[in-house]
């Protein structure tokens, strides 16, 4: 889909230089798009590109993935291999093609009904960052909007929620939740239909199966009238927040378009789920949102998983535009609920009486400083020179790179002038 319009900074420059780069990969390695904003494109490269995306299209389209799904499940379980190498499910007929590749045999209908168990997460950083739900806390945000009482939950990079409420469907009768999968690892359109999965770019809010994936997305949003849809998200970390946060705007004002007279200027629900260290770029976008303390831990990352000697924290969080007294949180796992915060926090988050908040972001205990009139970290301390807390070692300068948004020196990009103009 379309590219980003970034700009490159250079030290002492007033201006930037504009240019645009591929919207979902972060590193050059993956995606060597670059053009500067006002560079004139022959006909030549024009052609030349146009060709290298033909030639980079996936083998097959969701409609036949679709079709092959539907073969593929009428075999017995002797013919029915995955090719571990395309990270794809083989007909019987293909198998040939495929016969130097490493194969998974007798796949279940377990196996099919949780693909991301089956595939490997694409754990590339820069790009797809597949992070994926450790049990817990996906049942944990499964029971919390059940019990909240949403009955659609629009699931953007949430594959294995999706896949849980798909196989709960698919189980219990009286389980009247459905789910909606936009992302855009294509691989899971070879277990889905066009109307539980759209292949989506939430950086630049692209739909790549065009107008009829969007309505899908739309139709599915504005049933029963937008009532009782919920959006949950978990973007790749290194995502850059305006880019998501204007996809987010964009699916949020799909639900309140379409709404036939009745939400009062209320927002879409979400529950956006990111490290707590983004908490003021997600506010600067959604003033509407707060942070609960709920800690979000991921099967497949080293940093934010349990070790054996007890709890490694995870720096993830949810942000959601509900009232956060609604967000009930586990008092098995330590959390309490705070009465003069009117909201559930961690066992370690003290109250400041201060602050008249319980301040902590990280699960620890922090502490208040009169001068900057804040709590802080425990580890940090008040440093005269920078007149702020920071950390012990920390060198005084101030460094003065350009914003990020427009380019110019003297100010970042959470206080842009031109962000509030846009
Ligand atoms: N914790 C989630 C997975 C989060 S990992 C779960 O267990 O369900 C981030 C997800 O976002 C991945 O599924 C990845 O494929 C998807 N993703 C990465 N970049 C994306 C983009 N540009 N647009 C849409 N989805 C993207
Ligand atoms: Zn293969
Ligand atoms: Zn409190
Ligand atoms: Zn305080
Ligand atoms: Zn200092």
């Amino acid at each position: 889909g379309p590219a980003l319009l970034f700009v490159k900074t250079s030290q002492g420059k007033e201006e930037g230089r504009r240019f645009y780069a591929c919207s979902a990969c972060r590193d050059r390695k993956d995606c060597n798009f670059f053009q500067w904003e006002d560079e004139k494109v022959s006909e030549t490269r024009l052609a030349a590109r146009e060709e290298y995306n033909r030639s980079h299209q996936p083998s097959f389209t969701h409609r036949q993935n679709v079709d092959r799904y539907k073969n593929f499940v009428l075999l017995p379980s002797s013919k029915r291999r995955f090719c571990q190498e395309c990270q794809q499910l083989l007909l019987p007929a293909e198998w040939e093609k495929h016969s130097d590749h490493q194969f998974l045999c007798d796949i279940t209908t377990a196996q099919l009904k949780s693909p991301s168990q089956l595939l490997y997460p694409l754990e590339n950083k820069k790009t797809n960052a597949q992070y994926l739900f450790a049990d817990r806390s996906c049942q944990f945000l499964l029971n919390l909007l059940t019990d909240l009482g949403f009955r659609r939950v629009l699931s953007v990079g949430t594959p294995r929620l999706h896949e849980m409420i798909q196989s709960k469907a698919s189980q219990e009768e009286q389980f009247g939740v459905r789910s909606l999968l936009l992302d855009i690892d294509f691989r899971y359109s070879q277990f889905y239909t066009e109307d539980e999965f759209c292949h989506y770019n939430m950086f630049n809010h692209h739909f790549f199966g065009g107008e009829t994936a969007c309505e899908t997305c739309r139709k599915f949003l504005c049933e029963e009238n937008g009532e009782g849809v919920i959006m949950v998200t978990d973007p790749p970390f290194g995502g850059l927040v305006e880019a998501l946060a204007s996809s987010f705007k964009k699916l949020m004002a799909m639900w309140s378009e379409t709404e036939k007279g009745g939400h009062d200027n209320k927002e879409m629900p979400m529950f956006w789920i990111f490290p707590y260290f983004f908490e003021s770029r997600i506010l600067d976008f959604f003033p509407s949102f707060s942070m609960m303390d709920y800690q979000v831990d991921y099967d497949n990352h080293a940093l934010y998983k349990h070790g054996k000697t007890g709890r490694r924290q995870s720096p993830v969080r949810i942000f959601t535009n509900l009232t956060p007294s609604m967000i009930v949180l586990p008092e098995e796992e330590g959390y309490r609920f705070c009465t003069v915060c009117q909201r559930y926090v961690s066992s370690g988050n003290q109250h400041c009486e201060i602050c008249n908040s319980c301040t902590s972001k990280d699960g620890r205990r922090w502490k208040h400083c009169v001068l900057c009139k804040k709590c802080v970290k425990p580890s940090w301390f008040h440093c005269n020179n920078c007149n702020c807390c920071t950390l012990q070692k920390h060198s005084c300068e101030k460094t003065d790179v350009g914003c990020f948004v427009c380019g110019k020196a003297g100010h970042k990009r959470s206080a842009c002038p031109s962000l509030s103009r846009a």
